[in-house]
């Protein structure tokens, strides 16, 4: 882990916080290479999730919280301050001492950010800056399935910062205090809910392998019975081999129908499904839940490499070319000699419109290209002499180091092509 933390901070990817005033604790600052990848892992997160089905459609929700403290009073209280407060109920009591009293789990309460909405600071002004995004989605569940004119099965798709006052921060960023939490529920009539449980296991599963990550360092692990929330029917996660040991990378919970159910009864709005025939059920929800730095950290250990290559030592990362920061590098060979940095720059404006794509002409070829090698570039278009005779530039690929010739006229669909070929770590 040392190492990949070395690496973010020398190249840009990941920044200690207010670094200059010693640092926040735990809490981290990404860069340029940083925002572009996980940029990357968003986008391909969407595109599996929303794009390319039709029974899942996406959402954004306010980051404070709606959780209600009294499910039958509604009022909220501080847990930390229990003995002070008074249950909403006649004659007055303290929460939790009627019998119909239903707090919501004070352990949720300790991990939460508490904020302040409006210019009041009177109780009914607090809030809590949300610990998932998964309420947000509940809470939207009737305007989106008659907005949509969903039927279960289907999916709401969201993806945003969650707040948790962690005790026990670190391992860089494997578990921080704010975090963007990649969530989607998936709705289904009760009956099916073990069958989209399996699917949705094997779904992200392959997510991850699609993307490079090696499959001998994945598997997935069902909770027992005493570890799971009390809600929830089943839970699985998948594990990813971290430096640190197996630890969970994405939870896949059934939840059965525990958040339709407790926000009907708290907000006294029916969260059900009502079909043209009269049909009607409470669906039950599977829920994939990851975060894009459990993800960041898992792709980049996955990544991390060290070879000598003629003598000379060199740090890769070998990162799936669709997460890779930046694509491709255009370097002109010599970069004194101004037809070839012409025809190399000219390359560079043709291919910067459709990727992000590098252009480098300071310092010997041979650094050029480890500098690429260590933030995972998988190619580099290196225009020399030749170029200016027959128009072709050489590329080189960053895993195997194999170098071809290829026409500038053709770089642009070659790296197109290249980008959607499948790709596996030749660490596996
Ligand atoms: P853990 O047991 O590791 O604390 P959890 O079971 O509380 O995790 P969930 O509530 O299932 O986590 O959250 C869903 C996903 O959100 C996790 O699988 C993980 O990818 C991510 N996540 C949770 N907490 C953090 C955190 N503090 N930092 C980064 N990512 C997190």
């Amino acid at each position: 882990m040392d190492k990949i933390v070395s690496l973010c901070r020398r190249r840009g990817f990941v920044f200690p916080s207010s670094e200059i005033y010693g640092g926040l604790g735990s809490t981290y600052d990404y860069g340029h290479y940083g925002v572009l990848m996980k940029n990357h892992i968003r986008s391909r997160w969407l595109r599996a999730m929303v794009q390319e089905r039709d029974d899942i459609v996406a959402i954004d929700s306010a980051v404070s919280d709606p959780l209600i403290d009294c499910r039958t009073c509604k009022l909220r209280f501080r847990a930390d301050r229990l003995e002070d407060a008074q249950c909403g109920r006649k004659p007055s009591k303290r929460p939790g001492e009627f019998s119909e009293c239903d707090l919501t789990e004070p352990r949720q309460f300790n991990l939460m950010f508490q904020t302040q909405v409006g210019a009041m600071e009177d109780a009914s002004s607090t809030a809590y800056l949300r610990p998932e995004t998964a309420q947000g989605i509940f809470i939207n569940f009737k305007n989106v399935s008659q907005l949509a004119r969903r039927k279960p099965p289907f999916g709401i798709a969201q993806i945003g910062k969650s707040f948790r006052n962690e005790i026990t921060p670190g391992n860089f960023l494997f578990r921080v205090r704010e975090f963007e939490q990649m969530e989607m529920e998936f709705f289904v009539p009760p009956d099916e809910a073990e069958k989209w449980y399996r699917y949705w296991i094997e779904q992200r599963f392959n997510w991850f392998v699609n993307l490079g990550v090696r499959e001998s360092m994945l598997r997935v692990r069902e909770h027992d019975e005493d570890e799971r929330s009390h809600y929830s029917t089943a839970t699985s996660d998948i594990e990813y081999l971290y430096p640190i040991g197996w630890q969970e990378l994405e939870g896949i919970a059934n939840r059965g129908d525990f958040d339709l159910t407790q926000h009907t009864r708290a907000s006294g709005t029916k969260l059900e499904f009502v079909g043209q025939d009269g049909e009607r059920f409470t669906p039950h929800v599977i829920e994939p839940a990851v975060s894009i730095e459990r993800i960041f950290v898992a792709m980049l250990c996955d990544a991390y490499d060290e070879e000598v290559v003629g003598e000379r030592e060199r740090t890769v990362l070998r990162l799936h070319p669709l997460i890779a920061p930046v694509k491709a590098a255009v370097l002109p060979l010599i970069p004194r000699d101004e037809g070839i940095t012409s025809r190399a720059r000219e390359l560079f404006e043709e291919l910067r419109k459709r990727h992000t794509v590098e252009y480098d002409d300071s310092g010997q070829i041979g650094r050029r290209y480890r500098r690429q090698d260590e933030i995972g570039t998988p190619w580099a278009f290196t225009a020399d002499e030749q170029t200016l005779e027959d128009e072709t530039v050489t590329v080189r690929d960053r895993d195997s180091l194999a170098q071809e010739r290829l026409p500038i006229a053709d770089v642009a669909s070659w790296l197109d092509a290249a980008l959607e070929r499948p790709w596996r770590s030749p660490k596996a």
